[in-house]
């Protein structure tokens, strides 16, 4: 982006925040690729190498031999999300401190919304440091559950009642969690000012978000490097990397709110 541009459109996106009522911050996997954790669509990502159509929820469900695959796979990504913070999270702390933030709608697992500091965050798809039963809905950290991988388990069970254990995050062709998806959405529609970050808009419902938004009258401004669908809603489009951009526009809201 050239430097002028760039100038006008971290200001004007700097002002809309200042004098926002319901700013709605949301993110997706590029916030987080700064952090270490590769997107989901990236050469060399986990995609590359495991195939997402074996891991539905469906599946999951069915087969012994897909639980075993698919804990495989979790044995061998926990070290991934031990990720820290980014300093475009950290910036979006920032807002909430500063009282110019609603909430943090989220499509991520790697917790590192709260990690920087956020109390409301609104998470879509789950939460990849979790596993839990269900049967009884037991919650186990997700390293308790890695140390009996590593010592040789290979479909840990619940050690409360024996039932099934499953990542806390929400699997292909797994219905959505109903209170967040109906929170994210209401919150999404009274949003006066609605920041997408790093997220390529395809994943639904997860995608509409920005949609109810702006058709509820809020202004849209987007913060990714690649193009979405929905960047005909957008009323500002940043094509920077987001632990760049953001820091330098909050630094402005906190200029602009001191004034
Ligand atoms: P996505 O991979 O489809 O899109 C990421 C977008 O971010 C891309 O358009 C890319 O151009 C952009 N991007 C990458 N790095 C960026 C940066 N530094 N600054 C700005 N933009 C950047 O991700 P999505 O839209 O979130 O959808 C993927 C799904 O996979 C989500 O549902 C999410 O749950 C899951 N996922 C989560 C994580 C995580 O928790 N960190 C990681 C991978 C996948
Ligand atoms: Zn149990």
């Amino acid at each position: 982006m050239h430097d002028t541009k760039l100038k006008e459109a971290i200001e004007f996106v700097a002002d809309l925040i200042a004098g926002s009522k319901r700013c709605v911050v949301f993110t997706g996997a590029g916030i987080s690729t700064e952090s270490g954790i590769p997107d989901f669509r990236s050469p060399g990502g986990i995609w590359s190498k495991y195939n997402p159509t074996e891991f539905t929820y469906q599946k999951f469900l069915a087969s012994k031999e897909n639980r075993r695959l698919r804990w495989q796979m979790i044995k061998e990504t926990t070290a991934m999300f031990q990720a820290q913070p980014n300093t475009a999270h950290k910036a979006i702390a920032e807002l909430e401190n500063i009282s110019r933030l609603d909430c943090v709608i989220t499509q991520n697992i790697d917790n590192l919304h709260q990690a920087a500091g956020n109390k409301c965050v609104i998470e879509l798809h789950g939460n990849a440091l979790w596993i839990y039963c269900l049967d009884c809905d037991a919650h186990f950290p997700r390293s308790e559950i890695q140390a009996r991988l590593e010592a040789g388990e290979e479909i840990p069970d619940c050690s409360h009642c024996g039932g099934m254990l499953k990542l806390a995050t929400v699997s292909f062709g797994e219905p959505m969690p109903v209170k967040e998806t109906e929170e994210a959405a209401q919150r999404s529609s009274r949003a006066d000012v609605f920041i997408v970050i790093g997220s390529s808009l395809v994943v639904h419902p997860a995608a509409m978000m920005p949609v109810y938004a702006k058709q509820a009258g809020g202004t849209l401004v987007i913060i990714n490097m690649s193009p979405t669908p929905h960047d005909k809603y957008a009323d500002v489009i940043i094509r920077m990397k987001a632990g760049e951009v953001i820091p330098a526009i909050v630094e402005r809201v906190k200029q602009k709110i001191a004034q």
